[in-house]
């Protein structure tokens, strides 16, 4: 058949391993699963309550756009409900704009390492990747990035905080960086972890959405408001970019409960401030522990951390995992010695660190 040439090289998205898999071929009876940066504090019971009252009309199809939802979001965001395009997960937003602006021919600029659904995408459609190394910092070189573009460039990613690293930029060097990304080419910044943000120099996303008519800012449902399984996500653009992004999203992509879920979640903001502090307790107690035992990390502004073992991260990722715990290995993300840990409860988090000690235990002595 006449499959378009690069997806030969292309792998299906590896979903991490499931949680009754773990139990099964280990032998365990708990598990408790750090690998996808989702909320070990589930979601807000308000969802619940709204959830509770569907009534069944499920032969309908979805508000296609997603008309309460988006008033709600908008009168939240204190943004025009048509500055906002939703998503089927902020991924589909992801894709929406790869297959927008990407096309054998032009090329777009991200971070390495940094999420991989941008470099999948516009592989998907054809355009040329130019990557840039992270900073030492773990921060993306947003000058470097800046001196890779061409007139043939026409998306730039920037994923602040970075997954895997939970590292971000600050506010003069991101405003700095808009100044200089010539007008047609799109800046698209990925603010998966947002809420969890507590640095001082950090920016208001929103407010440059205003100055800089280039930028969309993503966000999601799926991470503190712990809603990954109904999938939305949403952009908040300029209205005239999401008017000519808008015929590519397919009519139906956000589902009724999603829809209804997410408004709810929406209204609970104290829930969110609430896994926003413990999420900082917990990582407050990760530090100590690699401070402790000489570990590097990259400071957080996310409900991950990405942890320097200084061994294959593989085998930290498999020895965990026989005891438990899942985690993200380093290895497919550009970090082969290190392993990316999600935030837990307090209990999740000592049980974890547990298991590490006793990892750096017996690696000591088998030197
Ligand atoms: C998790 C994540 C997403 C995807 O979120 P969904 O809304 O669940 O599709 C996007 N970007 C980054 C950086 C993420 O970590």
């Amino acid at each position: 058949m006449k499959w378009k040439e690069q997806l030969l090289g292309l792998h299906a998205y590896q979903p991490g391993r499931t949680i009754d898999e773990v139990k099964r071929e280990f032998n365990l009876e708990k598990i408790v699963k750090l690998a996808s940066n989702e909320n070990p504090f589930g979601s807000s019971p308000h969802v619940t309550e709204e959830l509770k009252k569907v009534d069944g009309s499920f032969a309908l199809y979805p508000d296609g756009y997603a008309t309460n939802l988006r008033h709600a979001l908008a009168e939240f965001l204190q943004v025009s409900p048509s500055e906002l395009v939703l998503g089927n997960g902020s991924d589909d937003l992801i894709l929406m704009i790869s297959r927008a602006l990407l096309a054998p021919g032009r090329n777009t600029v991200m971070a390495s390492h940094t999420f991989g659904q941008y470099k999948h995408n516009a592989i998907v459609d054809g355009a040329e990747v130019r990557e840039v190394p992270l900073t030492e910092k773990g921060e993306h070189n947003l000058p470097a990035m800046l001196e890779v573009m061409d007139e043939n460039t026409s998306v730039v990613w920037v994923c602040s905080p970075n997954n895997p690293t939970g590292t971000y930029n600050s506010e003069s060097s991101l405003v700095e960086f808009l100044k200089q990304v010539p007008e047609d080419v799109l800046v698209v910044l990925d603010e998966a972890y947002y809420e969890y943000v507590v640095a001082e120099d950090y920016y208001d996303a929103l407010e440059l959405v205003k100055q800089f008519h280039n930028l969309i800012v993503l966000r999601t449902f799926s991470k503190i408001y712990g809603l990954a399984a109904f999938r939305v996500g949403y952009g908040v653009a300029s209205e005239s970019l999401i008017q000519t992004l808008e015929p590519i999203r397919e009519p139906f992509n956000v589902n009724t409960l999603g829809q209804i879920a997410t408004q709810a979640a929406i209204s609970d903001q104290d829930f969110v401030k609430s896994c926003s502090i413990k999420n900082r307790e917990g990582l407050t107690q990760l530090y100590s522990f690699c401070e402790e035992h000489g570990l590097t990390y990259f400071p957080s502004q996310t409900n991950f951390i990405l942890i320097d073992f200084k061994v294959d991260g593989n085998e930290v990722f498999q020895y965990l995992m026989k005891h438990g715990y899942i985690v993200r290995s380093g290895v497919p993300l550009g970090f082969p010695t290190s392993v990316r840990i999600t935030i837990g409860s307090k209990e999740e988090n000592e049980g974890l660190l547990n298991v590490l000690t006793t990892f750096l235990q017996e690696k000591a002595a088998a030197i």
